[in-house]
């Protein structure tokens, strides 16, 4: 209501005036100024907040785009960049406040022409977590998908995080890995789109990495 000071958290809305009920009014404020500086302003930036975060919601992904590429990301994720990233090589992490991070990671293709094509590239990664001993693979889902025109490598994979502790005392942390492996031929580069998430997480880290791959452009 306009001129209505507890609408607009304070005395500015209210225009000078000398009537008796304002000096009143006056009177009321400076008696309990905390009170008011408390109930009304937090009132009025409570109001703000909402009306931001129903803002996110139409728009919950924005498209970055850099280096020739890009993608669309959740409004909501922290982005990262790896501060030596350059055109040739890099790496950006989304940081979402659900708490799965996904990652992007770029690279001159002749490092990766020893591998026939995207599987066998993805293939290697699946073999070198097989090696390590922080992690036991459960199942592995592989999908092409195609992202740009390009055929690449979608791996679903679950596996057991392993932390190993004095004499043989292990605990095990179930955690689900979802990767695309693509190889551009016309940028002469190649992109890692890879995210784990623990299974409360995972659904929705799937819905959202889906979304960014279906968005990616990695050339022109
Ligand atoms: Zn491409």
């Amino acid at each position: 209501m306009a001129g209505d000071p507890e609408s607009f958290g304070g005395f500015r809305a209210v225009k000078p005036d000398d009537s008796p009920r304002f000096k009143l009014k006056m009177m009321k404020y400076q008696a309990i100024p905390s009170a008011v500086a408390r109930g009304e302003c937090n009132r009025y930036y409570r109001a703000l907040k909402r009306t931001a975060r129903s803002l996110l919601s139409i728009l919950p992904f924005e498209r970055l785009a850099v280096y020739g590429f890009s993608m669309d990301y959740p409004t909501s994720c922290k982005v990262e960049f790896n501060p030596k990233s350059d055109r040739n090589q890099g790496d950006i992490a989304f940081k979402s406040s659900d708490g799965y991070k996904i990652f992007l990671s770029w690279g001159e293709m002749k490092k990766v022409e020893k591998f026939r094509d995207a599987d066998a590239h993805a293939d290697y990664s699946l073999d070198r977590i097989r090696g390590s001993r922080e992690a036991k693979i459960l199942d592995v889902k592989r999908e092409r998908r195609r992202a740009n025109g390009h055929l690449a490598s979608f791996n679903h994979v679950k596996l057991d995080l392993i932390k190993r502790g004095i004499f043989f005392n292990q605990t095990k942390t179930p955690q689900e890995v979802r990767s695309l492996h693509l190889h551009c031929e016309n940028t002469s580069r190649y992109f890692v789109i890879y995210g784990p998430a623990t299974p409360p997480q995972s659904e929705k880290q799937g819905e959202v990495i889906t979304k960014m791959i279906q968005s990616f452009i990695c050339h022109n």
